[in-house]
């Protein structure tokens, strides 16, 4: 009765920032529920992979929300192991999505390096308007997303992070702590080892159970825990057939054509959501007429 309860009150799908009075320590709490699982009706996954990939969608909320820019931030496996490429992004907008490229088996329980094989964890940050992306890259070491992302802030941040990561097939969620900047004496450093061990007291089941309140009460109860707003997330996806279509245009009509010659159609599918875009002769055709049009519109400007 009281398990149904619980669960019937779950808001999940939202981030929960949190600070602490006159503390340098600032949190964050992710409960991806409907978006998680728009992920994984798109394409199945193995467990192990499906674990990394969830953990990866809840740090991406958790990282986007520490900064505050228009734009989006991506999260990037590259590697070779069964699992060679695996991408998650979080939009200023507060949306969501992601997806991995894999083959071969994996044990349900393999860790980290077992899905992943060697290779990196890009960390990308695209201001809009910017010229340039932000990027950092990471080795994947070690036998946890949070560990490798812990690594991360250790090497191109100064403040001390902590991160708390779990993911099944119906929720993925995340607990992230920073220390931070503060004069840096003996009290604040006693602050922060404090809460970051009752922090780390937190177990996957409370992770993928409990509400924040719910489990920020138990974690913090002793301590002065400030909620702030929260940011409702989503499953959302970019792409278009106007956007394929781009895509289709910057292959040349030549390639455009030989490829529909060969395979009766052109077929293009979003990595992301599975999205599958179809282009026959008349389509193509149309696609290429439409940019001879545009090609054409000065020259006919001046004639006049
Ligand atoms: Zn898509």
């Amino acid at each position: 009765m009281t398990d149904n309860k619980i669960e019937n009150e779950l808001d999940t799908d939202n981030l929960q920032r949190f600070i602490f009075d006159n503390k340098p320590v600032r949190g964050e709490w992710v409960q991806l529920d409907s978006s998680w699982k728009e992920v994984l009706v798109r394409r199945e996954y193995p467990v192990a992979i499906q674990k990394v990939l969830g953990e990866m969608m809840a740090a991406a909320a958790l990282l986007a929300a520490t900064i505050k820019i228009k734009g989006r931030l991506i999260l990037q496996t590259k590697s070779n192991g069964p699992a060679s490429v695996m991408m998650v992004e979080c939009t200023s907008n507060n949306t969501l999505r992601a997806f991995a490229q894999w083959k071969g088996d994996v044990a349900d329980d393999a860790d980290l390096l077992a899905v992943t094989g060697d290779g990196t964890l890009a960390i990308t940050i695209e201001v809009e308007g910017a010229k340039q992306p932000y990027q950092g890259v990471v080795s994947l070491a070690g036998d946890s997303m949070s560990g490798v992302l812990e690594t991360y802030f250790q090497q191109s941040e100064q403040l001390a992070t902590r991160i708390w990561l779990a993911a099944d097939d119906q929720v993925a969620s995340g607990l992230f702590l920073q220390q931070l900047p503060s004069d840096q004496d003996e009290q604040d450093e006693e602050h922060w080892s404090r809460i970051s061990q009752l922090a780390a007291t937190v177990t996957t089941t409370e992770l993928l159970t409990l509400d924040s309140n719910t489990l920020l009460h138990r974690l913090f109860h002793e301590e002065e825990c400030r909620l702030l707003v929260k940011t409702d997330l989503r499953f959302a996806c970019s792409c278009s057939r106007d956007r394929v279509e781009e895509t289709i245009k910057l292959l040349g009509k030549q390639d455009a054509f030989d490829l529909l010659e060969e395979h009766g159609k052109i077929e293009i599918a979003c990595e992301f959501c599975n999205e599958h875009y179809h282009f026959d002769n008349v389509d193509v055709t149309q696609v290429f007429v439409g940019s001879e049009v545009e090609i054409k519109t000065p020259d006919s400007e001046t004639q006049h």
